[in-house]
């Protein structure tokens, strides 16, 4: 059996088909065991091994740095937005949100509950510029040099990887203390759901990261938290157990029962990156495959793509027809082109690429040509 379609899903999205393969076959013998992964204690020597040598691997992955503990958790990027000041905000009672897109609203919303929220800059109509703007959808990230940041803040909150309207963070933020810098007292913290181990990161610029394992590592219902050591400790009392950074790093994530099946396939996902070469080389990948994409888009006269050209995402690729109406036919034939789930969120509307990690080239050339196709025929 091998696949015969190209799944441009957003999330849950594809997993590198070596690892479906190898997951298939373990699925009633894990390890000849006569077990299946999904049947052995948490507890048990062969799975701690397997959660201690998924974590090292990410760790070296990502090139974490010592002071810094990896959690595997559960309840999603969207749950960490409560559990995030529940944990960071302490005794500031308030933190800084940069609005770049629809995840960043999300997050300053729900963690508008729990303490005072500072907008440094919202990208939503601020430059005005284009038609994007004028609409009220982001499209680009405010320079640094204009956020408002303020002194007081328990942590500065930052989406780097806005996957519904393909906008994306192309550095780390500066930190320095400087005029427009993010001071050093001030962690940043980054929800990097989808586009972790897209490119390569300078983690020691954040004081936490987090996210959802059903972009870019593995199947929904894992969520890891990278979280500089000397942060853990200050959650709220009301802050449950299950969600204290203090408490499931004491327990190396096994406070509770962690979503075991998710770990093994992310350690596998794990183990495929480091086969292609580790992040530095799938970045290069990333950047190919992004690059074929934005130029078909471009040089077109029917698709139009209207994030700012410095802040283009690599992993979730926007783009319009400049005729509406072709919508459907267009996503029609795609499917029937067996190339799928290439609608754009309900928000943005229009069409959405996501390639991430897991997408081969060939994929996108697939989609190019496509593209190019029903141009030629319907534009
Ligand atoms: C998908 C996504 C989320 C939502 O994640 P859940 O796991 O559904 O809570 C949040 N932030 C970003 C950037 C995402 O891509």
């Amino acid at each position: 059996m091998t696949r015969k379609v190209f799944n441009f899903s957003p999330g849950p999205a594809l997993i590198p088909e070596p690892v479906l393969r190898q997951a298939a076959e373990e699925m009633l013998d894990w390890q000849g065991t006569g077990m299946s992964v999904m049947e052995v204690s948490h507890r048990g020597k062969d799975f701690m091994a397997l959660h201690a040598r998924a974590i090292a691997d990410l760790r070296e992955l990502l090139s974490i740095p010592p002071n810094y503990k990896v959690l595997f958790m559960q309840g999603g990027a969207l749950a960490e937005n409560s559990i995030v000041p529940l944990n960071l905000m302490g005794e500031a009672g308030q933190a800084d949100y940069l609005l770049t897109g629809q995840w960043s609203l999300k997050s300053a919303r729900e963690a508008a509950r729990y303490g005072q929220i500072n907008i440094v800059a919202d990208a939503a109509g601020s430059d005005g510029s284009d038609t994007a703007d004028a609409k009220g959808v982001y499209t680009h990230i405010p320079a640094q040099s204009v956020w408002k940041l303020s002194r007081e803040a328990a942590y500065l909150h930052l989406c780097t990887s806005e996957t519904i309207e393909g906008v994306e963070f192309q550095s780390d933020p500066v930190v320095g203390g400087g005029e427009h810098e993010v001071s050093p007292d001030v962690p940043i913290v980054a929800d990097m759901s989808s586009h972790i181990l897209s490119r390569v990161i300078d983690v020691s610029r954040y004081g936490c990261i987090y996210g959802g394992a059903q972009k870019n590592i593995g199947p929904a219902g894992l969520t890891f938290v990278i979280v500089r050591e000397d942060l853990i400790g200050r959650a709220h009392r009301l802050c449950p157990s299950a969600f204290n950074y203090q408490v499931v790093a004491d327990n190396d994530s096994m406070f509770n029962t962690p979503p075991t099946f998710g770990i093994y396939l992310a350690g596998l996902v794990f183990e495929w990156l480091k086969a292609q070469g580790g992040v530095a080389a799938i970045e290069a990948v990333n950047i190919n495959k992004a690059s074929l994409l934005y130029e078909a888009i471009d040089g077109s006269g029917l698709y139009q793509n209207w994030v700012s050209k410095h802040c283009r995402s690599r992993m979730n690729v926007t783009f319009f027809l400049h005729d509406e109406r072709l919508n459907e036919a267009f996503l029609a034939d795609a499917r029937e082109a067996g190339l799928m789930n290439l609608k754009g969120h309900r928000v943005v509307g229009g069409m959405r690429a996501s390639i991430y990690n897991a997408m081969p080239i060939e994929g996108v050339r697939a989609l190019v040509a496509f593209m190019r196709d029903f141009e030629q025929r319907r534009g």
